[in-house]
């Protein structure tokens, strides 16, 4: 019976019963380790992993005090067997279903390299590209990528005359993705943030000597949760030439 039984199968059940007797506990090497059916060939057992149990040769030969004939620990056996064979195959499968997600996620990455490379002709994506881009999908969908891509390429690329961008256009419009990317979620949640930013670049190109853009944007946010229309925002941005004439026209 031992021999029918390919020796993959016997290490892989030897292996997974911790080459332990599973009706005494005795473990090699001070006892031979034979395979047992749990149901018997002879009874229409197969040589399926669930089907067979690491016995010594005392228990696989009746001549241990376990009785094997006891029904109720042939189906507890059997049960937690069962059980392990299908831990094992979900096992498998969520490592199928991982490598699956990951050719999915590698797919997006070349995707949307090419699709850059396609904008910005004349250069390819290095390593240190990839993380970046790798980076980006996590955060970002491809649309959103994509598109963020469009704009920095319309707003950033300069070409030569063979229609090749040139290396520091490139390097500038490849960095500007992710803020672009950043934006564009934060106005497509509130609608009114791509006008204030624009009112902030107003008061950016206005306002002489120092100029804090995060704190403009904050004030101006303040401003219009406080009931400041746009209209009124944009014209104070036009009307400041200092971050004093600013801070005083949204105090008032
Ligand atoms: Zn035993």
């Amino acid at each position: 019976m031992r021999e029918n039984i390919p020796k993959k199968i016997r290490f892989e059940v030897f292996k997974r019963d911790s080459f332990k007797c599973q009706y005494c506990g005795a473990a090699a090497p001070e006892v031979l380790l034979h395979i047992d059916h749990i149901k018997p060939v002879s009874e229409g057992g197969s040589n399926d992993i669930t089907n067979l149990v690491t016995a010594c040769s005392k228990c696989n030969l009746g001549k241990s005090n376990v009785p094997l004939d006891d029904k109720t620990f042939v189906m507890k056996s059997r049960n937690q067997l069962e059980e392990l064979s299908e831990r094992r195959e979900q096992l498998e499968m969520m490592m199928q279903w991982h490598e699956s997600l990951q050719d999915i996620k590698n797919q997006l990455i070349e995707n949307i390299s090419t699709y850059w490379e396609s904008l910005a002709k004349g250069y390819s994506i290095n390593e240190n590209g990839l993380k970046i881009i790798k980076k980006l999908s996590r955060e970002y969908t491809y649309d959103e990528i994509t598109t963020a891509m469009d704009i920095a390429a319309e707003q950033y690329l300069k070409f030569d005359k063979d229609g090749n961008c040139t290396d520091e256009s490139w390097n500038i419009a490849f960095n500007k993705i992710n803020r672009i990317c950043g934006t564009r979620r934060l106005t497509k949640d509130k609608p009114e943030m791509k006008d204030l930013f624009y009112i902030r670049g107003i008061l950016k190109n206005k306002i002489r000597g120092h100029f804090d853009g995060s704190l403009a944007l904050s004030l101006l946010k303040n401003a219009y949760d406080n009931g400041v229309t746009l209209e009124e925002l944009r014209r104070i941005a036009l009307e400041s030439n200092y971050w004093d004439d600013f801070e005083e026209a949204l105090n008032r």
